[in-house]
């Protein structure tokens, strides 16, 4: 039977996190916590006569997006109306970019695993980036709708990928990149539980092998890139099945059931002439100085691929390591913010990506939520290196240091878990079990230096593993010289 091949094209919406909205002066808010309809206008809310005009920031903004996906920015810009009905949705139509958006034909790429367990490196063509506006929210309570415009006018970019995905893996790895890139640009701060990103994933499949693109169908709203994921794979199961059954697969516009997870039908897909675009009357055309533009790229921070190759080259990081910390902005800037606390960039990020990551799996907490800055854990890690605790009591003193957010030296004085570094009650001990164990002690004379270790074990069984292990040995070395030339 032939075997088949997803094919897979993503439409990322991102609001754009600009100070006021694409055409009006209010100000962009929280959609989650903000009271409904507050942050409304005549332009926003679509009063007769109201004119909008265009953000300059949300544009600039764009362009930044655009670049750092390697796209062209087009000198010719200009808005479109998109005609359709939504109660939230208080024009009847949506200003869009349509023939003439402000980025295309780009590219991004990835790292998968490839057929060898290899990272390997994937090219992902981006289509078109245009700017649009985000339509109000409804709330369905009991038989009524509740409409909140503080959403309507928003700004945002739509980033349309090539179909160039081939499984799931390679959506999730494109999805998490681009919001990381998003995330250090600043545009976009990239909680997806305040719906800031939302995907839309265009999927078909057809034979291994094959180069048609077959029917495909459109998964809408996906707020997570989990239930991007999760509906992508159903979806993909759910075709494969319907052509190994003989079937044609419909095109159409779903809908994810997050509860089944399982996609629905909504409508039959509409087309472009369903929405009679026609160029937006109140809006000139925006022409991009390309000045402009060269101003931007030269201000564009260190982007995640840049700065993994910086951590790698200047701190002789792993790939894996130096990927993980620059997967999110936030836990690349406290590992740098630990670099300048005069880290050790090896140490630091083992200690991150170890012991601080589990914690944050564990408590369900973001980096940004700690109560131990990245300063504070440098310092811990420098008690280990000045040899003042051992490198196990260091994970009990962090786990007290996340919970109540103390430095770890009064931890460490409190609770008494310094290391033990005075000689004389080092010796005393060492000289009880040279004593209390003459077969060992004659083996290790005779030859067995191995040995030595298990001595030293002794000593941190009786200290409770809070013996300074160096200065230990250095002292049983001395006792055994001693006892060598006395015999
Ligand atoms: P629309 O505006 O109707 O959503 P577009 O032509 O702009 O349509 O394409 C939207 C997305 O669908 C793009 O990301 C594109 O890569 C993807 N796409 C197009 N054809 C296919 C296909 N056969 N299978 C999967 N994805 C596709
Ligand atoms: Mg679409
Ligand atoms: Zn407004």
């Amino acid at each position: 039977m032939a075997t088949y091949e997803p094919v897979i094209g993503l439409e990322v919406h991102a609001e754009l996190l600009t100070e006021s909205k694409m055409f009006c002066p209010c100000a962009v808010v929280d959609a989650t916590s903000a009271a409904p309809n507050q942050h409304i206008c005549p332009v926003c809310t679509a009063q007769p006569g109201a004119l909008p005009v265009i953000n300059r920031q949300a544009v600039e903004y764009a362009m930044m997006v655009g670049l750092a996906l390697n796209c062209q920015i087009n000198r010719f810009n200009q808005f479109s109306r998109k005609s359709y009905f939504y109660p939230d949705l208080p024009k009847g139509y949506q200003i869009t970019q349509y023939e003439h958006p402000i980025a295309s034909n780009g590219w991004l790429d990835i790292e998968v695993a490839g057929s060898d367990g290899q990272v390997i490196s994937k090219r992902i063509g981006i289509r078109r980036a245009h700017m649009e506006e985000d339509t109000g929210k409804s709330t369905h309570v009991g038989d009524a709708s509740l409409v909140d415009l503080n959403r309507a006018g928003v700004p945002l970019l739509e980033i349309v990928s090539e179909p160039d995905f081939r499984s799931v893996e390679e959506i999730e790895a494109y999805a998490r990149k681009l919001r990381s890139i998003l995330q250090y640009l600043g545009v976009n701060h990239g909680d997806m539980s305040k719906g800031v990103l939302r995907f839309e994933a265009n999927v078909s499949v057809r034979e291994a092998g094959s180069n048609v693109l077959n029917t495909r169908t459109e998964i809408k709203n996906l707020n997570s890139i989990r239930s991007m994921v999760r509906a992508s794979r159903f979806e993909i199961a759910r075709q494969t099945e319907v052509y190994e059954n003989g079937g044609e697969v419909k095109q159409q516009t779903l809908g994810f059931n997050e509860v089944t997870g399982e996609t629905r039908s909504q409508r039959s897909k509409e087309t472009a002439s369903d929405y009679r675009y026609f160029p937006e009357p109140d809006l000139p055309p925006l022409m991009i100085d390309p000045a402009w533009v060269d101003e931007l790229r030269a201000k564009l921070p260190e982007l995640p691929d840049a700065k993994r190759g910086r951590f790698v080259t200047a701190f002789g990081l792993s790939e894996d390591d130096a990927a993980v910390l620059v997967s999110d902005k936030a836990i690349a800037d406290y590992y740098e913010t630990g670099l300048k606390a005069k880290g050790d960039p090896q140490k630091l990020a083992n200690w991150i990506t170890i012991e601080l990551f589990r914690y944050l799996n564990e408590a369900n907490l973001e980096i940004t939520d700690l109560k131990v800055g990245p300063a504070q854990l440098v310092a811990l890690i420098n008690m280990v290196e000045d040899g003042q605790i051992n490198n196990n009591t260091a994970k009990d003193v962090l786990a007290i240091m996340l919970e109540d957010g103390r430095e770890a030296a009064p931890i460490v004085e409190e609770k008494g878990w310094g290391l033990i570094s005075d000689t004389s009650e080092l010796e005393a001990i060492i000289d009880n079990l040279i004593e209390g164990n003459p077969d060992p002690v004659h083996s290790y004379l005779g030859g067995k230096e191995g040995l030595l270790g298990w001595f030293i074990g002794q000593v941190m069984k009786e200290t409770k593993g809070q013996a300074d292990a160096a200065l230990v040995r250095d002292l049983f070395a001395k006792k055994f010289d001693t006892l060598r030339e006395q015999s």
